[in-house]
């Protein structure tokens, strides 16, 4: 066997809609803020039900314009410990100053005790991430404590894009919120981001960041940087979000088939982030909490062809590069990063091939656990 972690998946139908649009592209000489890049933004203020978006360069860029955008220089802006790296620099970028909050150990998402123990006047505003694409139930609470405290909400939607919980939709929750299609993204254009709000002040600053800080005039107002997205990338992330309800759908088809293995038979060895059916959970990542060890899971799967992976293995106040400025230990969040793993789903794997992988995690269980599951010689 040979199965990825996660895999960017494309139809022939798209494929072939990818090649005659390239070539409107390349025969336009329209190769950045055209056509295609205004495209996506439209589907992407229809994914967020965003009354903005602007399509960018990176997720890390719309964070990035985000955090100048409110001015959060020599003030605190909390992100949970359990991220992408890029949450934290963006806020370096911006002259803020991160402040790590525990994670929630049943869905990895922020911790709502420690986050408001984090609060205090030179709190700017705290950065969410949908973890796995999973919008946690606290949110109300969550967005009602930031009005209270006049901190600004942002949302690093970059695992969850389609994602909702009741009517909290991912990407217009806070005041402003970044997607990701970075190839392992739910969307991909290769590279590519996005940045939804529904505040004009902020859309009209954004459409400017992303070309230096200069207007269509050529007058520079703010030094920034290029973050344009490339046509090509834009066409390639228009196309998906067009099956973005498919893409949905597949992922979710080999969630169930996880889920339902996972809690009917081995419940007592595993945990998965909550289930129910008031959420639209695009599983970015289909997260696995156990006490086993962990690197003998992976290499019982990498030795049969299958890749494993995490979400995230490392969380942030580990890395080597900013470690020492961390001193805080973070029990939950640093239990969950060396006790999971992720099983891959993606639209590469069939649901045949899906059961095979968690086919293969029973056995696991089973061969640690001989006593339990395999019935003695002899005995009846
Ligand atoms: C992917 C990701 C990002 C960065 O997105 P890019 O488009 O690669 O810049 C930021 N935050 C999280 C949580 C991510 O997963």
């Amino acid at each position: 066997m040979n199965i990825k972690n996660s895999l960017p998946w494309f139809s022939s139908e798209d494929k072939t809609a990818f090649l005659t649009h390239s070539k409107n592209i390349l025969e336009s000489g329209v190769l950045i803020d055209g056509q295609y890049t205004f495209n996506l933004e439209s589907e992407v203020r229809n994914v967020t039900s965003s009354n903005y978006a602007v399509s960018l360069s990176s997720g890390t860029a719309a964070l990035e314009i985000i955090l100048k955008y409110i001015h959060c220089e020599n003030r605190e802006v909390l992100i949970p410990n359990n991220t992408f790296i890029s949450t934290l620099y963006a806020i370096q970028n911006a002259k803020g100053i991160p402040i790590l909050v525990d994670i929630d150990p049943q869905n990895y998402c922020i911790n709502l005790k420690d986050f408001i123990s984090k609060i205090n006047i030179n709190t700017r505003a705290v950065i969410l991430v949908h973890v796995a694409g999973y919008v946690t139930e606290q949110i109300e609470e969550i967005q009602k404590i930031c009005a209270e405290k006049n901190i600004l909400l942002i949302e690093d939607s970059s695992h969850a894009f389609g994602a909702k919980y009741k009517d909290y939709k991912a990407g217009s929750i806070g005041f402003a919120s970044a997607c990701s299609f970075y190839p392992t993204k739910i969307v991909t254009g290769g590279t590519g981001g996005g940045l939804t709000t529904n505040d004009k002040g902020l859309f009209d600053f954004a459409m400017i960041a992303r070309s230096h800080g200069t207007d269509r005039m050529g007058i520079n107002h703010f030094l920034s940087s290029n973050w344009y997205i490339s046509e090509f990338s834009a066409l390639l992330c228009y196309l998906q979000i067009k099956k973005l309800e498919m893409i949905i759908k597949k992922r979710n088809e080999i969630a169930t088939l996880y889920s339902g293995i996972i809690l009917g038979e081995y419940s007592e060895h595993f945990i998965i982030q909550p289930i129910n059916n008031e959420r639209i959970h695009p599983y970015y990542k289909y997260i696995v909490g156990t006490n086993f060890i962990v690197e003998e899971i992976v290499e019982y799967f990498k030795s049969r062809g299958i890749a494993l992976g995490h979400c995230y293995g490392i969380q942030i106040n580990q890395h080597p590069s900013v470690k020492d400025k961390f001193s805080e230990i973070m029990p939950n969040s640093l239990n969950y990063a060396g006790k999971h793993f992720t099983l891959p789903c993606h639209l590469g794997l069939s649901l045949s091939d899906a059961q095979s992988v968690i086919e293969l995690l029973g056995n696991f269980v089973k061969q640690k656990n001989p006593k339990k599951y395999y019935r003695k010689v002899g005995k009846r």
